[in-house]
């Protein structure tokens, strides 16, 4: 494939820019990729496994001539990044992030984005529960959506050209505007991740009470859960603070929900119930006939490519 920016800078050396790097590297979509991250420890990882072609020692060494620029650190750090990097970009080049919220990326870094130089906001819908420099994949956003969420005033080749680099390494693109893309997120996997951190708190604390048993006996069911709640605290804490309103307004219709389920049980009401289950079994076939999921059976057994 043909390289579609000369020079690639990633700020945050974690699971997506890690991934990004290797899987541009793959289909050599970047003439040169520059990471930088916070710690030197990090640093000295991406150096040791050769994650990037240079790493940085500073945010703005990194983007110092670079076409393109890409926030790939926790969406409480981007307007702090984008504050110290602002005033090195390079005229014409196009600044764009990663952060699993929109509206408020876009409100933190829009106002430090020069003029002339493109600010276009995207997310890839891929992850894992792992962290860190060791933790990509080149594969990771492969036949995964990502979203781009433009804002006003947009260049419409620089969308199209972002747009490319995230085909290039895989992606499905859909453009997105960020209120919708926050709600969205808030439903599909926000309040999910809130839910499986809270059934795991619960279940901590019965393990108190059981003795272990529910680690010794855990069936399919919560072990889903644990894998979901073993994501980034810091992630996650910068997620729901960035993303309240939707995920509160998500989280009341939630409990509503649940309020009814609670009722049927408690009035024996079976064909409420599986009306419910009939339903939402319905939902998971449709997510595997849309290829975003595979019915095998494997409850977790056959680790996940790149674990
Ligand atoms: P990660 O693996 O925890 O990596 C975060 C990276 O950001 C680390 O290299 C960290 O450096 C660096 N960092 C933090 N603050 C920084 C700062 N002020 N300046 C420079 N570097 C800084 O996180 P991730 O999973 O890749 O997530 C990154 C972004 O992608 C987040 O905005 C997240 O919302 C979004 N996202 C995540 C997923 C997912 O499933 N994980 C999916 C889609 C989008 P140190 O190691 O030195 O601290």
């Amino acid at each position: 494939m043909a390289v579609i920016y000369e020079r690639v800078a990633l700020i945050g050396l974690g699971l997506i820019a890690g991934s990004m790097a290797l899987a541009m590297r793959r289909a050599g979509l970047a003439g040169e990729v520059v990471g930088y991250a916070k710690s030197a420890e990090t640093r000295a990882i991406a150096r040791e496994i050769d994650l990037c072609d240079r790493v940085a020692e500073s945010a703005v060494d990194a983007v110092d001539g670079a076409d393109l620029v890409v926030l790939c650190v926790p969406v409480g750090a981007m307007e702090a990044v984008a504050r110290e990097i602002g005033p090195r970009l390079k005229p014409g080049a196009t600044v764009s992030d990663v952060g699993s919220v929109k509206r408020t990326v876009i409100d933190a870094v829009g106002p430090y984005i020069p003029d002339g130089v493109h600010f276009i906001p995207a997310h890839p819908l891929a992850g894992t529960e792992h962290s860190g420099p060791r933790s990509g994949f080149a594969e990771l956003f492969e036949q995964r959506y990502t979203i781009i969420v433009p804002v006003e005033g947009s260049d419409p080749a620089a969308i199209d050209r972002l747009t490319f680099l995230w085909k290039g390494m895989g992606a499905l693109v859909e453009e997105m505007d960020p209120e919708h893309h926050d709600l969205v997120l808030a439903v599909t996997s926000h309040t999910p991740h809130l839910i499986a951190y809270t059934m795991v708190g619960v279940a901590d604390d019965l393990r108190r009470v059981t003795d272990s048993e529910v680690i010794k006996y855990s069936a399919a069911g919560f072990r889903d859960f644990t894998r979901i709640a073993a994501s980034d605290p810091v992630m996650w804490r910068d997620v729901f603070l960035n993303n309240k309103d939707a995920t509160l307004e998500i989280l009341g219709r939630f409990t509503e929900e649940l309020f009814a389920l609670q009722r049927a049980i408690r009035q024996e009401d079976g064909d409420h119930l599986h009306e419910y289950f009939t339903r939402t079994r319905a939902i998971r076939r449709g997510i595997i006939e849309a290829g975003q999921d595979t019915d095998a059976p494997d409850f977790g057994r056959i680790k996940a490519k790149g674990d």
